[in-house]
């Protein structure tokens, strides 16, 4: 008999293309049955999602996206997380064809921050108002290894710009032993990502060629191990770009399935990159799978049905049009006033190449000023992770749909935080009038807690939330 790899118990291939097959051919009947069951926001069955991948009708599709925007609304409002990425470090061991960090790069010149330099980069960030950092590095630290990330999560957290500091730092670096994950959670993050980028075997090595990454199993199985040793917040996601997203959304449901039926829960969010062009990556540049604006929609339309609690991250790879496009459709967080070399904010953009080029140059008071005048509140809320409101805690307030009573009035309250520090006046007054409607729209126990937090705001207090 053979003997099959225990992570094929996890992502099994074959069933993918089973469910695709029986469910996925884009005949019309049972999607409206799919989309009522749907619209429960109580998730959906692989072989629902198959259906969902398969609609192509534009009266279906549309019901489909009120149907998602019906669930986005339900359970996250008008709230939209922002979040800055921080890169400290382009150096890398891995030769991932699409990227512009690949160890044989030679078009980009290698830097890994230093301790003073990622408190310069942090000060920037500050003093832009962020309040939520996102650490990216490439798979290759400096001599100290690990202790180079500790350290540098703990000079972000130690660093201060006037009244600002950054109060929650999520991490997306390459995958850890279980004894690495403990540290890394000792550490104090907030979320540890990861991407597997393809679940698909053939596709995942044709573009992994070298260096560590090429291991998709252990790149796979580095939840479960951030699971064991206590992180219970992590993020998950695909490049797409590199194979059929059908396929991979699936796979996602895959992953999500096995975390949930192991450690009780799933990820707290997937993020949706697209592949964008990269110095000294042809791959980048011609995506062997190229998903459309129109297909990227419908991606984050199925996700929000499909997992209506998990958080689906957007970042600033998309232009603003399709970002306001999918706000609405089920996108959660997104991130705003990006650099992606190593060094960019304190040197206002710097002249070095960065892992992928950008589809939003804006910075955060324009975007901010942007997305509150689609209706949208940007959020910088970090109250769950303050309050160790993490993984099944975050998810029993979650569940019952509890968490908007409580979210609502903390991005309210760092949402004036935001506009009284470091908006320009324009974005103030779009800001201010937004409150106001938002205030006056709320149910009166949420606008009494809501008023009262940003009337300690508005009296000087900083960090308010419930
Ligand atoms: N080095 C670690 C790793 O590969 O997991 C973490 C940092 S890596 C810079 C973060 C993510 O950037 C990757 O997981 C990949 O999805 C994304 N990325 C790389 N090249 C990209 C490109 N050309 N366009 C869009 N995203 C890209
Ligand atoms: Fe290195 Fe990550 Fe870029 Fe791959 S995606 S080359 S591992 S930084």
């Amino acid at each position: 008999m053979v003997s099959r790899n225990p992570t094929e118990e996890i992502i099994t291939e074959s069933a993918i293309w089973e469910t695709l097959k029986a469910h996925g051919r884009g005949d019309e009947t049972g999607v409206r049955d799919v989309l009522a069951k749907a619209r429960e926001a109580k998730g959906l069955d692989p072989e629902d999602v198959a259906v969902l991948s398969g609609v192509s009708d534009p009266d279906l599709i549309s019901e489909m996206f009120s149907a998602a925007k019906a669930v986005k609304e339900k359970i996250y409002g008008r709230r939209l997380v922002i979040f800055a990425p921080l890169y400290v470090s382009n150096l890398c061991g891995n030769e991932c064809l699409y990227c512009a960090f690949r160890a044989r790069n030679r078009a980009v010149r290698r830097r890994a921050l230093s301790m003073e330099e990622i408190g310069r980069e942090t000060e920037a960030l500050v003093r832009q108002g962020h309040k939520r950092v996102l650490l990216v590095a490439g798979e290759a630290y400096p001599e100290r290894g690990l202790d180079y990330i500790l350290d540098a999560i703990a000079v972000i957290y130690r660093t201060k710009s006037g009244r600002g500091e950054i109060r929650r730092v999520n991490v997306n670096i390459a995958p850890l032993s279980v004894e690495e994950f403990r540290r890394l959670k000792g550490a104090h993050i907030g979320t540890y990502q990861l991407f597997q980028e393809t679940y698909h075997r053939g596709t995942y090595a044709a573009v992994h060629v070298g260096g560590k990454k090429r291991d998709y199993d252990w790149r796979l199985t580095a939840m479960d191990r951030a699971m064991e040793a206590g992180i219970d917040d992590v993020g998950i996601g695909v490049l797409f770009g590199l194979f059929d997203w059908r396929f991979e959304i699936l796979a996602l449901m895959q992953h999500i399935r096995h975390l949930e039926r192991k450690y009780g829960m799933g990820p707290h969010t997937i993020s949706v990159p697209r592949l964008e062009p990269a110095t000294g990556s042809d791959l980048a540049s011609h995506p062997p799978k190229p998903v459309s604006d129109f297909d990227f929609r419908k991606i984050v339309a199925i996700l929000r049905l499909a997992v209506p609690y998990t958080g689906i991250i957007m970042s600033t790879r998309e232009t603003p049009n399709l970002r306001r496009e999918s706000f609405a459709l089920g996108v959660s967080q997104i991130s705003a006033g990006s650099r992606t070399n190593p060094g960019g904010y304190s040197s206002g953009g710097g002249e070095d190449a960065g892992q992928f080029s950008l589809g939003d140059h804006r910075p955060l008071d324009e975007v901010v000023r942007d997305i509150a005048s689609l209706g949208y509140i940007p959020s910088f809320c970090t109250a769950c992770y303050r309050l160790g409101r993490t993984g099944h805690d975050f998810m029993d307030l979650a569940r019952p749909g509890e968490i908007r009573s409580r979210c609502d009035p903390n991005a309210l309250s760092t949402f004036l935080e935001y506009l009284l520090d470091y908006a320009s006046p324009a974005t103030r007054q779009a800001g201010e009038k937004l409150i106001g409607e938002t205030l006056a729209a709320m149910p009166d126990r949420e606008r009494e807690i809501a008023g009262k937090m940003l009337a300690k705001v508005r009296e000087g207090k900083r960090d308010v939330f419930c």
